[in-house]
């Protein structure tokens, strides 16, 4: 990989300028902007790199968001995107492959008894979401303050990047919209992660009214791991209320291990939600789980859409799941995260700088974050972390040849390697030195 450093971005910002004038900001999703110092333009990606159009070069640990898991353009699921596209596109009635991928979903997901295939996680968010009105006859929605489930207006409230909640509320938040003119959002609750006691009077309040309850079981933003016993807990009161269970495991699923967060932490959700790594670039989404709460597609809750269970798709799907069923896959990509995770607190230490890292399965996220804060819910991490330093850190990275998120997740894929991975650190003590420097 070219270790020279990236300085010329003239071509990318040409291009911005240029698709500004027809897409609104250039970018065609808002999550895109916040890349600095421009938001790059892409030429072409393989295995662990990707490569702009003023020819530098990146080592990349955004995966586009998650669903790279097997790195860019992975051969297997080339071979069969290929192959399919050879024996049809798409054809509007069933096809063997969608009922293959159900299968194998069946048999690597505990807690799933049948499979309803969609195009994006947003989507099969909102079909987990009707099934579970459907199946309970109930109409309330509860979810968890910072998590993120799609930008789909039902649920498109008190997301990451919004305000948290003051520390004195302590029944149900009020629930902040992530676009203008939203509304109230009457059929929504919002609660504390991790905080039991906020949990049981949410319930004791509304539990005989609310279908399903929703959550990321490890939240993205901060990467904030469940507190021993919170999910036994929530699966028990869930439980005694007749609340349907969702996980969205659309960025744990595959990432925490080829289960997901659910076989990592050995607590089954009623629906799981499955998307990003499942197509392993190419769209595709899924909600699985209970057999009878899924029935609700075929009746009183018809599931549509007209790019459901694409054949391409599902065979980039079928191909991705033979990937990470493969031994020692996911031990693999816990060791490459177990590393990285440790090197960089440990180069935080070195440059005096408050670096936390917290670290689940192939996902590591640093924190500029005092060391001793507790961090266990979305409050916590917005009033404590440093999210311009992130930024900055994310710069400076990206100056280096190493491309990561504004917020600092870092994703590992099979693609990388453990020269990559020093590589990586080599980049992020110089960026930290960087940091230190503009301190003083
Ligand atoms: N759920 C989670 C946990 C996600 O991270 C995302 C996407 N970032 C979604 C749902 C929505 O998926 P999509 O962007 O494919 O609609």
């Amino acid at each position: 990989m070219n270790r020279t450093s990236v300085t010329a971005f003239t071509k990318s910002r040409a291009w911005m300028d240029r698709a500004g004038t027809v897409i609104p900001t250039g970018a065609t999703s808002a999550a895109r902007l916040g890349v600095r110092p421009t938001p790059l333009v892409m030429a072409e990606s393989d295995g662990a790199r990707m490569r702009d159009i003023d020819g530098n070069s990146y080592l990349d640990f955004a995966l586009a968001n998650g669903p790279l898991l097997l790195g860019h353009r992975p051969q297997p699921v080339i071979e069969a995107v290929t192959a399919q596209m050879q024996a049809g596109m798409l054809y509007g009635a069933q096809h063997r492959l969608e009922a293959k991928l159900a299968e194998a979903l069946t048999d690597v997901i505990p807690s799933a008894q049948a499979v309803c295939l969609s195009t994006t996680g947003s989507e099969a968010v909102h079909a987990a979401l009707r099934f579970a009105r459907a199946a309970t006859g109930r109409r309330l929605v509860l979810r968890f303050e910072g998590h993120y489930h799609g930008w789909l207006s039902d649920i498109a409230y008190s997301g990451p990047g919004s305000a948290p909640a003051a520390p004195e509320a302590d029944r149900t938040l009020p629930p902040v919209a992530l676009s203008a003119g939203l509304g109230a959002a009457p059929d929504l609750l919002v609660a504390r992660w991790n905080d039991t006691a906020g949990l049981e009077r949410v319930l004791a309040d509304h539990g005989s009214q609310i279908a399903a309850l929703i959550m990321e079981p490890v939240p993205l933003a901060g990467v904030l791991e469940p507190a021993p016993g919170y999910l036994e807990q929530v699966r028990d009161l869930t439980r005694r209320h007749g609340i349907v269970l969702i996980f969205d495991e659309v960025v744990t699923g595959f990432r925490l291990g080829l289960s997901g967060a659910q076989g990592r932490y050995g607590v089954f959700p009623d629906l799981t939600v499955l998307g990003k790594a499942l197509g392993a670039g190419i769209p595709i989404s899924a909600v699985a789980g209970d057999h009878d709460i899924l029935a609700m597609a075929t009746g009183p809750a018809p599931h549509m859409g007209t790019f459901n269970g694409h054949p391409v798709a599902a065979a980039a799907a079928c191909a991705a799941l033979e990937c990470y069923r493969e031994p020692g896959f996911d031990t693999r990509l816990d060791e490459l995260a177990g590393r990285l995770a440790q090197g960089l607190t440990e180069l935080g230490r070195q440059h005096g700088l408050p670096v936390v890292t917290h670290q689940a399965g192939a996902l590591v996220q640093t924190l500029f974050v005092p060391r001793g804060t507790e961090l266990s819910d979305y409050a916590a991490l917005v009033s404590a972390t440093d999210r311009d330093r992130a930024a900055a850190f994310a710069e400076e990275l990206l100056r280096r040849g190493v491309y990561l998120p504004p917020r600092n997740t870092w994703m590992l894929s099979a693609a990388h390697t453990d020269d990559d991975i020093t590589t990586a650190l080599e980049c992020a003590d110089a960026a930290l030195g960087q940091l230190e420097e503009n301190l003083v």
